[in-house]
């Protein structure tokens, strides 16, 4: 009889510890932990250690001119602090509601100035998109960041050492419900609720490549999963205080 038993990759073993999720930016960070060993751990956060019910709410490349106002309203509503990483040409565009993030005790980090893919630039390239966007941050009052998500999820060892050259801590997630791909509210909010653990850093969108962008779903999804994470104990935090314990 042969066995059923398959040898495990490293890959394969380092996956079973993040999520059985076999999509793209999860093979990215596979292939980069192959390549760069346990010592990524180090380097990017994934989720924070603790055992505590902290957890921390991201949105990424916003801000949008719509979308982003009525998430920062309903953050209002439920008094929620969270995370945006931003992307500088539409920070441009929208300075005043980055503004009102910074003002309202919200985190903001960097998202690249074009959301360029970086693991397919060239070192001035990766420097130059971090860089731009790293300036319109500083420009506004009472921001500090500290934090880069590289667009897509897709980092290199090269990425990684610019980043950290520029003062930046890498952060990617354990809870992405692909709002982007418009799933329906119900599966977003399940993904979330049900995925979601102590530490957890979730990720979701107020903002798009586009301006044209339609991101009801995640609002809708937002106003359920708040309460029910909340009914669940868990606290929803800034990045930098979730991951400073
Ligand atoms: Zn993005």
């Amino acid at each position: 009889m042969g066995s059923n038993k398959t040898k495990k990759t490293k890959v394969g073993k380092m996956l079973d510890n993040v999520r059985p999720q076999l999509l793209l930016s999860d093979l990215s960070h596979a292939a980069s932990l192959e390549r760069l060993g346990p010592k990524l751990f180090e380097r990017i956060y994934w989720r924070a250690l603790t055992d505590e019910p902290k957890i921390a709410v991201t949105f990424d490349d916003g801000p949008h001119g719509i979308s982003t106002p009525q998430i920062l309203d309903l953050l209002d509503k439920f008094k929620v602090s969270a995370t945006f990483f931003l992307v500088g040409k539409h920070l441009e565009r929208h300075h005043k509601i980055a503004r009102r993030m910074v003002s309202a005790g919200h985190e903001i980090g960097n998202h690249t100035y074009s959301h360029s893919l970086l693991y397919l630039s060239t070192k001035k390239r990766i420097r130059d998109e971090i860089c731009r966007t790293d300036t319109l941050l500083r420009n506004i009052d009472g921001a500090e960041p500290k934090f880069f998500r590289p667009p897509a999820g897709f980092f290199t060892k090269q990425v990684l050492d610019i980043v950290e050259q520029l003062g930046y801590k890498t952060v990617v997630r354990d809870v992405y419900p692909r709002d982007p791909h418009l799933p329906g509210k119900k599966k977003i909010v399940d993904r979330v609720v049900q995925r979601t653990v102590a530490g957890s850093i979730i990720i979701l969108h107020d903002g798009g490549n586009t301006q044209r962008v339609d991101r009801s779903q995640t609002l809708e999804a937002l106003s359920e999963i708040i309460p029910s994470l909340k009914n669940k104990g868990f606290e929803f935090l800034t990045l930098s205080a979730l991951l400073s314990n």
